[in-house]
């Protein structure tokens, strides 16, 4: 992913570096849970491209750096998703082929680095399993690497959607986050992909960073509205485990904003975005009418996405599984003829209460009380009396008619809130 950020509802607890705060955000970020509330009949398919030009000192995602990338690389990485499918669809069975495929996520790492050729097998070996069209394939990208060259390719290969890294247009805050473009050369990466033709265009924007001052953030804010991005991803810089970044932070080398100017930056972003009619459908993510993330709210409302490559999680058939991280131990399981599965669970009744609520605290509209009983056979309060009462007092959660959602403040304390259904 070319982010690697927080959402915007993690205010302060994601600056502290607390390995079990960034498990539970990625649990919850990434993976949906089990007990689906919509039918099985389609599917979403995401493909990690473990992959980035450099690392930035921030990052934890599977990733290496392969400076401009390798066609080797990339056409081993495509041969071996593809045999993973082929695994998957040995133990899951062809009734995987019958599903309609309606999203694909190409993400990572920076995906955008792969040959075209590469992508173009790997594209007509998809159309081969699902000869359907897809109504959304997103793919991320970087700006500033002269990937942007091949927008036109992209789009004819089905790519309907592209993502772009921009984090900032600020020089000096590209910089202290060691990305690897300039702010004038996300800008004109910007105005490229917006002009190619793409159904949407994406954009991730960071906020929190060292240095960062609220008049940059608006001017952020400014060029993305007066290019009316269609969809931008609003995150905060957090500390993650064992990162540069997070080692300098302990050393009392990198100082980051103040818990009252992160927040200031929050309401910014909201502020701004909401006044200029972005629909804000989930906590770090605001779209223009008609342009959500089809395949991201696929995790939310825990709906199956068959995840392949390394660190690729998925949830199918109620069974969810996490591949092995390291590129090379994904290849070795691989190799073996065995699917490189790290992690198989199956989620308990108290599992599924859990994730039901803290997925949907994620959506504006929260928990619907009534569909939660009808669900489980009982109110939220048989399990989590105790929990819900301590964050209404607290203000982090509040009760609108039978709909049960974050407050403005809770949206910042995201985690905290989370924490309290996940860590029991
Ligand atoms: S571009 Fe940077 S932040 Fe994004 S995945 Fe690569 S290393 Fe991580």
């Amino acid at each position: 992913m070319a982010g690697a950020g927080q959402e915007i509802g993690a205010a302060n607890p994601k600056h502290n570096g607390d390995e079990n705060k960034e498990k539970t955000f990625h649990r919850a970020h990434r993976i949906g849970a089990v007990d689906r509330l919509t039918s099985t009949d389609d599917l979403g398919l995401y493909l990690h491209a473990p992959f980035c030009a450099h690392i930035c000192p921030y990052c934890d995602f599977a990733v290496e750096a392969v400076g401009r990338g390798t066609p080797k690389l990339a056409d081993a990485w495509v041969s071996n998703l593809l045999q993973e499918l082929d695994l998957v669809l040995a133990e899951v069975g062809p009734a995987l082929l019958e599903r309609s495929l309606v999203t694909l996520y190409l993400g990572g790492g920076t995906p955008s680095l792969l040959p075209i050729d590469a992508l173009e097998r790997l594209f007509r070996q998809l159309h081969m399993h699902w000869p359907q069209p897809i109504g959304e394939v997103t793919l991320e990208v970087n700006p500033g690497l002269g990937e942007l060259d091949h927008l036109a390719e992209w789009r004819a290969l089905g790519v309907t959607r592209v993502s772009l890294g921009v984090q900032s247009f600020h020089d000096i805050l590209l910089k202290r986050l060691g990305r690897g473009h300039s702010g004038a050369a996300a800008e004109a990466g910007l105005r490229k992909c917006l002009s190619a033709g793409f159904e949407s265009v994406s954009v991730d924007l960071i906020f929190g960073v060292p240095d960062q001052t609220l008049a940059m953030l608006n001017q952020d804010l400014n060029l993305m509205l007066e290019l009316a991005v269609p969809h931008i991803s609003a995150y905060a810089l957090t500390l993650e485990v064992g990162t540069p970044f997070t080692i300098a932070h302990a050393k009392g080398k990198l100082k980051l904003p103040a818990e009252d100017d992160l927040i200031a930056m929050h309401d910014l972003v909201e502020d701004r975005l909401h006044e200029a009619g972005y629909e804000q459908y989930e906590i770090s993510s605001f779209s223009l009418t008609g342009h959500r993330s089809r395949h991201n709210q696929r995790y939310w409302a825990r709906q199956d996405v068959l995840g392949l490559g390394p660190s690729a999680s998925s949830l199918l058939n109620a069974e969810r599984t996490t591949n092995f991280r390291a590129r090379q131990a994904w290849e070795a399981a691989l190799h073996s003829k065995q699917r490189p599965v790290e992690e198989r669970e199956r989620l308990g009744a108290m599992d599924l209460r859990r994730e039901t609520l803290y997925l949907g605290f994620r959506r504006p509209e929260g928990i619907d009380l009534r569909a939660y009983e009808a669900r489980f056979g009982e109110a939220v309060e048989s399990c989590f009396e105790t929990e819900v009462n301590e964050l209404k007092a607290l203000g982090l959660l509040q009760q609108v008619d039978r709909h049960l959602s974050l407050t403005r403040r809770g949206v910042r304390f995201a985690d905290e809130v989370f924490l309290r259904f996940v860590g029991r």
